[in-house]
């Protein structure tokens, strides 16, 4: 099998105005970015609003392992397949983070003959959202140390400033530094650090925004610093928000590309799966449930993180209903969480893919909590057995009476799917969607929220907050944010918080380290654990093997 880079590199590309004509998309409502990307307007995604709305499909997975799932790849089949067999689908996906490109986990548009092209474009800069982003958040940081300067007259606590710097890629030398040395001129000398671009709350707002109107008012409400006299200040107490959603107005409007078999995707917004809610944008969610009968989206992680905060937050927040689930489980990833080394995965074990089983198990019977029809997507690898396969859909049947589909995608594209195509539309025909069963109520106080949510989803005996969190939550409920859901930062490789506990752990205890108020996304984070808002590189970074070849094209990037 070629690389995907060389699958990408090897495929003809339809132009992006005959892919959006299929979606009924006039080519004056495009912004093309060369011949195969393009944004769509926001005055079209507007006129939108009146059209029926698709069938929304959520893809999740079972808790990841270093043996890899696939739900990207999966996302891309399945979205293949349905056009296949006739039914008009968009996919919908996250905006790959320069980050991780050049670090160790490589590109996120899918793989095989599952991928959405042009791969390198929208592994890199793609349309610059990012770099808007990124832009709109340093306007801020820069505006809070401009305010200290001249006289600081909201009266900013220099020790209490939360919002931090941001920068799209890999850096640990900047997670803390000092800033403003060098003299009077240079302003108030304080600590401060980056995170990652797709780790910034002006992420998480562009992402869960409705409107350009309502992402200026959700960032209005970040809380970027105390004052002396300990009130919330603002980006709205600033008067940061009119420039950071100019610099936003392009961003927002979604980015049109293809597969590898020419079907839509809309690939919008990118925030972190851990301080974030992990999913693509809700402008580009409900423009495709309007330009499509069929949405296929992808949550970030295992359905544990992933599921619960696209049901709990973006479902809860931009009232979308899920027609059905499909959770992608593979035969090396549950032998890994029935205990063998990933070294030895190699080699047909029936007895350690039961035992692992516990895992996906968990999964389904979480995710049938939300009320929506869930089918496991069993993403085939090369090295795979059909006993293991076979013994797989048994359990599956047996004990959970779920379906479970053998998937071919990334060796066979979109035919390799067919078969979760038929079930997935089996499902979601069935009957009108209707909305999720939230895990808890908005009124439910913020710790009985995680505490529910680790007890309910994760097995978890009970929670324990630290003192410094709790105090913490109880502001936040004094401050008027008691009515918003949670937003669950902790390990995505275990449903507890230790990350070599495989399988499906119960009893442990959730210890919850810090809580943070993300007011303009609307959540609350819980912190469960070491969560890194800026990662680091590898010691043999990806970026050692990428380079331009004579022709100027792009190797090693995969
Ligand atoms: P996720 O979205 O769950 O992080 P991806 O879909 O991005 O996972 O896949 C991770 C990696 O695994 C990609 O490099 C992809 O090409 C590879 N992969 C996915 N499915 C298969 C498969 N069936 N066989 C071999 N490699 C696969
Ligand atoms: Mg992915």
């Amino acid at each position: 099998m070629p690389t995907d880079i060389e699958i990408a590199r090897a495929a003809t590309l339809q132009p992006i105005t005959a892919i959006a004509q299929r979606l009924g998309i006039p080519d004056d409502a495009l912004h093309p970015y060369g011949r195969h990307i393009a944004k769509i307007d926001h005055g079209h995604i507007q006129g939108l609003e009146a059209q029926p709305e698709g069938k929304l499909i959520l893809v999740t997975a079972i808790s990841p392992t270093p043996a890899g799932e696939g739900k990207t790849t999966t996302t891309v089949g399945l979205g293949d397949a349905l056009n296949r067999i006739g039914r008009k689908t968009v996919i919908c996906l996250r905006e790959p983070s320069l980050g991780p490109c050049f670090g160790m986990k490589g590109g996120a548009a899918g793989g095989g003959k599952a991928q959405v092209v042009p791969m390198e474009a929208i592994n890199l800069h793609f349309t610059g959202d990012f770099h808007a982003i990124t832009s709109a958040h340093s306007l801020a940081a820069a505006l809070i140390d401009n305010h200290l300067y001249w006289g600081n007259s909201l009266g900013i606590d220099l020790r209490r400033v939360a919002f931090r710097r941001v920068l799209d890629m890999n850096d640990r030398a900047l997670r803390t530094i000092t800033q403003s040395l060098g003299g009077v001129a240079n302003g108030y000398p304080r600590e401060d650090g980056f995170d990652i671009t797709v780790a910034s709350e002006v992420m998480a707002v562009f992402c869960l925004a409705r409107d350009l109107a309502d992402l200026e008012a959700r960032l209005g409400r970040i809380v970027v610093a105390e004052s002396r006299d300990r009130e919330p200040v603002t980006l709205a107490d600033l008067k940061a928000t009119g420039a950071m959603t100019v610099l936003l107005k392009d961003a927002l409007q979604p980015n049109l590309v293809q597969t590898l078999e020419g079907s839509p995707a809309l690939i919008h917004g990118g925030p972190f799966a851990n301080i974030a809610h992990g999913c693509n944008s809700v402008i580009a969610t409900r423009a495709g449930l309007r330009l499509g009968d069929y949405v296929v989206t992808e949550a970030g992680f295992g359905a544990d993180l992933g599921a619960e905060k696209f049901f709990d937050i973006k479902c809860r927040q931009a009232g979308l209903s899920p027609s059905a689930v499909v959770i992608v489980a593979t035969v090396r990833a549950l032998k890994m969480h029935g205990g063998v080394a990933k070294s030895d995965l190699g080699s047909e074990n029936v007895a350690a893919l039961e035992r692992g089983f516990a895992n996906l198990a968990r999964h389904v019977e979480n995710v049938r909590r939300f009320g929506a029809p869930v089918v496991v997507a069993v993403n085939h690898f090369h090295a795979d057995t059909d006993a293991e396969h076979a013994a797989l859909k048994a359990l599956c049947r047996d004990r959970l009476d779920v379906e479970a589909i053998t998937c071919r995608h990334w060796a066979e594209g979109g035919a390799g799917a067919e078969a979760l195509a038929h079930a997935v539309t089996t499902h979601a025909d069935a009957g009108p969607a209707v909305p999720p069963r939230f895990v808890y109520p908005d009124g439910m106080p913020l710790e009985d929220k995680i505490r529910t949510v680790a007890q309910t989803l994760y097995g978890a005996a009970d929670i324990q907050v630290e003192s410094k969190a709790a105090a913490k939550l109880a502001a936040f409920e004094k401050g008027g944010h008691g009515h918003l859901p949670v937003c669950m930062a902790k390990t995505q490789y275990s449903f507890s918080t230790d990350p070599s506990l495989m399988g499906a752990p119960s009893g442990h205890v959730v210890a919850v380290r810090d809580v943070r108020l993300s007011a303009g996304a609307g959540f609350v984070v819980a912190i469960c654990g070491e969560i890194m808002t800026m990662p680091g590189l590898p010691k043999v970074p990806a970026a050692e093997g990428i380079h331009l070849d004579a022709e100027g094209r792009i190797e090693g990037l995969f």
